[in-house]
């Protein structure tokens, strides 16, 4: 049986990159989300995210493909339930990057799930690293600092929140949670 692990966290808490470092371990497999947000530069379809319309997103909610779902920014997100039951059948670590209204809906349904918050050393830095990914349009941005004031009220409902200040520290100490060290 497969470990169920949710990672959240305000956008720009470096989700993405922890999870790409921590994917380097055989054991670990990330599940990639459909998302109806358009592709940014370096990203591409079917690898970062399945990119689809807003009609197929809501055909896939009507068929009970998704284990989950939300709207964020403007945009929707889900996990395909088909890869996380696959994937729960083999003795792997699968990630979730999700943000929290989705992470609540799986510790709802796999109360299993080992959930982790991810926190950015503090609110300038948060602002500082968003400016630096330099993906999002201005307003963008501010709407996703906006959302992280709300997102962080809801870390108390995680079993671990780990602050992502020095990287490598930031993943080894997920590597132990995980039992992966
Ligand atoms: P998220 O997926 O949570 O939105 P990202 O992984 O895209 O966040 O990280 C946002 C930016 O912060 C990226 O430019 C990334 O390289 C940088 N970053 C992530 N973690 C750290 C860290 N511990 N120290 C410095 N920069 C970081
Ligand atoms: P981004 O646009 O920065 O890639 O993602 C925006 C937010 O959506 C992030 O918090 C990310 O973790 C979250 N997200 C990505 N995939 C999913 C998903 O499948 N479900 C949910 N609920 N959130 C997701």
């Amino acid at each position: 049986m497969g470990k169920l692990v949710i990672i959240s966290g305000p956008s720009g808490s470096g989700k993405t990159t922890v999870c790409k470092l921590l994917e380097k371990d055989p054991l670990v497999k990330k599940s990639i989300s459909v998302t109806t947000r358009l592709p940014r530069h370096s990203e591409k379809n079917g690898k970062a995210y399945h990119f689809v319309s807003t009609n197929e997103f809501k055909e896939m909610i009507r068929k009970g493909e998704l284990a989950e779902h939300a709207e964020y920014c403007g945009s929707y997100y889900g996990t395909p339930i088909n890869a996380l039951r696959e994937a729960l059948a083999k003795e792997i670590v699968y990630l979730l990057e999700i943000e929290v209204q989705g992470a609540l809906q799986i510790m709802e349904k796999f109360p299993e799930a080992i959930s982790i918050f991810l926190l950015p050393p503090d609110k300038k830095t948060l602002g500082q690293r968003l400016m630096q990914r330099n993906t999002n349009k201005e307003q963008d941005m501010e709407l996703r600092l906006k959302i992280a004031d709300k997102e962080l009220e809801y870390r108390d409902r995680y079993n671990y929140c780990v602050v992502n200040d020095d990287l490598e520290l930031t993943v080894n100490t997920i590597r132990k949670i995980l039992d992966l060290a």
